[in-house]
């Protein structure tokens, strides 16, 4: 039997939404957490074209140690002040086990990011919580990796757990990563659990963001996280996969041309 995991959120009827159900649900914000303006902006324009949960990094998986790691709990209190201004729901990454009582105060969903996915100890702290998960595919990972490193945490007694394609290691240097939509449909196949699609890390180019949106519903992805900044020339992170405030306006009701066609 497929699993459905529940989300709260306050901005929709019912307060709930549901991924694993019958609707493409849209998450969406910046990589990053900046500044209030900049998240409150992000949030209110992506909430008004139809997105419910926001996304925004705090804690920042940083490839090199010079780049921007994020604002850390400061970022996760304005993730909630958003949350409570435009009524959606929070997912963040958490990194450490040690960070996920704290992450767990303001976020509606904890993110594993694609470096963490077979850091045990993080996978068996987020297992002993009841939060949604969205564990990300580890670059490198096989389809079984991933869906043992899912097993941690449903063996602590966790059952909400929804996995994320966002793009593999190739020898490819064009796009940041290889976005891998036959994901979609062949972890449908194997496991019960929800898959989501990150076009955005998946390519790691706001060009191609729109295309691997469609082609992730037209796949049968269960939601979206897609990269939003009202002005990514000057994101600290990340800007080249950002959509403008513009472009995602102009997605939605092509995502929603998809979704009502299949
Ligand atoms: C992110 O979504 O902010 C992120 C760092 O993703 P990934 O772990 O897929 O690189």
């Amino acid at each position: 039997e497929n699993t459905t995991v529940e989300v709260p959120v306050a901005c929709v009827d019912g307060g709930s939404v549901f991924i694993g159900g019958d609707a493409v649900v849209m998450m969406a914000g910046p990589c990053t957490v900046e500044s209030e303006k900049q998240l409150m902006t992000t949030a209110e324009a992506v909430r008004k074209e139809g997105a419910v949960i926001l996304r925004g990094g705090a804690f920042k998986p940083s490839t090199s140690p010079y780049g921007f790691r994020g604002l850390g709990e400061e970022g996760l209190r304005l993730l909630a002040k958003a949350r409570s201004e435009f009524g959606m729901a929070v997912i963040t990454e958490v990194m450490t086990p040690s960070d996920v009582p704290m992450v767990c105060e303001y976020a509606d969903i904890l993110q594993i990011g694609t470096r963490n996915m077979q850091n045990y100890m993080l996978l068996d702290e987020v297992g002993r919580t009841q939060k949604p998960v969205v564990l990300k595919r580890g670059m490198s990972a096989t389809f079984e990796e991933w869906l043992l490193a899912a097993e941690y945490v449903l063996s602590q007694g966790n059952r909400n757990v929804i996995l994320c394609e966002r793009g593999i290691r190739t020898f490819e240097k064009m796009t940041r990563n290889t976005m891998d939509i036959s994901a979609i449909p062949l972890i449908k196949q194997i496991s019960h659990l929800p898959i989501i699609s990150d076009p955005s890390q998946g390519t790691g180019r706001r060009d191609l963001v729109t295309p691997m949106t469609l082609a992730s519903v037209a796949a049968g992805t269960d939601a979206l996280l897609i990269e939003v900044h009202p002005n990514p020339d000057e994101a600290l992170k990340d800007g080249a996969q950002s959509l403008t405030l513009d472009q995602f306006q102009q997605l939605m009701p092509q995502l929603q041309a998809v979704a009502g066609a299949i």
